[in-house]
């Protein structure tokens, strides 16, 4: 089994928004939502720890993911007044939320936060000991998809401290501080100033979900680490969600790595002109973004995988060769099967993120 880095899981989201166990084997997740309706992910999930090992996850970068700006006020009849405070801080309270699940898993010897170059490597080593891996505890580096949990730029190092370590400044729609996917225009004000205070700390740039705009002004304002987590290329699925393709090669310029997501809608525009027909999408179509992103910048050093696959779907909107995040698995195979050298193989799975995730932790 190769070793893989998954550079983008909303684990903690899935429990308080969906009260998932994720200890559970993957199979009873989906029994105990067998008769839930209220979204269509229940019961089709792909992703628990038991799971995650059997993918042979051995690190991933997971997420804090809570809204707060001006698209996302949770009561929209309040008038832009004070009262949008309340509001920012029931977002922020809502990211503490979930630190305190990957806290509670990191206790329980489910996960371990890693917060630095020597965390990184010890736990690598652990990987890559023979061990059983189902007694290992899985990887975890924080990040925050939309940075609406940070009530202000000068507040940013006790998330720091709290081992945060990098930022996605916006998601879905406009953040306090950048427009995201779906809108257009550059950085707020705020969004400027917490760059600088990332850097100052030596937090890594997320630019997955940023406008065009902001992700431009981003590259210019921003010396730091910086990634794209999950994120396929516009060239082969139309639509301000996907790279394009002078994005990528920044990205390569700058000696980033992006993560191929396994949403099935971001991989190939059949998935919207079929309606949602997941048989039109397969994991040859994950392939054809290695491909493209290869040929665009001559290696395969800036290619990670960032599957996304608990992000609010499950095998509803997987390709339809995936039931599981433990197909991931195949993909490497598919690679192989298209002529990839084992080493690329080893690099895209892991490498790429581990050289990079290296050189961007505190020693
Ligand atoms: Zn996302």
């Amino acid at each position: 089994m190769r070793l893989i880095v998954d550079a983008h899981l909303d684990l903690a989201w899935n429990t308080t928004a969906f009260d998932r166990d994720l200890t559970l084997p993957l199979r009873e997740m989906r029994a105990a939502e067998s008769s839930m309706q209220d979204a269509p992910l229940r019961g089709r999930g792909t992703v628990t720890f038991p799971e995650m090992r059997r993918a042979g996850i051995g690190l991933c970068i997971a997420t804090l993911l809570s809204r707060s700006g001006p698209d996302h006020r949770r009561s929209p009849r309040y008038r832009r007044t004070d009262l949008d405070h309340a509001t920012r801080l029931a977002c922020h309270a809502a990211a503490h939320g979930q630190l305190a699940c990957y806290r509670e898993w990191e206790r329980q010897g489910d996960i371990k936060c890693i917060r630095t170059r020597n965390d990184l490597w010890a736990h690598w080593e652990q990987w890559t000991s023979g061990q059983p891996l189902e007694d290992l505890p899985i990887g975890m580096i924080l990040s925050m998809e939309g940075a609406d949990p940070i009530l202000s730029s000068d507040t940013l190092s006790p998330w720091w401290d709290l081992g945060l370590r990098a930022i996605g400044p916006a998601h879905y729609g406009r953040s306090h501080f950048a427009c995201g996917t779906s809108t257009a225009g550059p950085l707020t004000a705020e969004g400027r100033n917490l760059l600088h205070a990332m850097q100052q700390l030596g937090m890594a740039l997320d630019v997955t979900h940023l406008s065009d705009d902001s992700m431009r002004e981003a590259f210019d304002l921003f010396d730091g680490p910086v990634w794209a987590s999950h994120h396929a290329c516009r060239e082969l699925v139309p639509g301000d969600r996907q790279l394009t393709d002078s994005q990528i090669i920044t990205l390569a310029q700058r000696d980033a790595v992006i993560g191929v997501p396994f949403d099935a809608w971001m991989l190939s525009p059949d998935w919207k002109q079929s309606g949602g027909d997941r048989s039109r999408v397969g994991l040859q179509n994950a392939v054809h973004q290695v491909e493209h992103i290869c040929q665009l910048t001559g290696s395969t050093g800036c290619l990670g995988i960032g599957s996304d696959l608990d992000g609010g779907f499950g095998t509803e909107q997987t390709p339809h060769d995936m039931d599981s995040i433990a197909d991931l698995q195949r993909f490497a195979e598919l690679l192989s099967e298209h002529g990839y050298a084992d080493s690329d193989i080893d690099a895209i799975c892991h490498g790429n993120w581990l050289r990079l995730l290296s050189n961007s932790l505190p020693q």
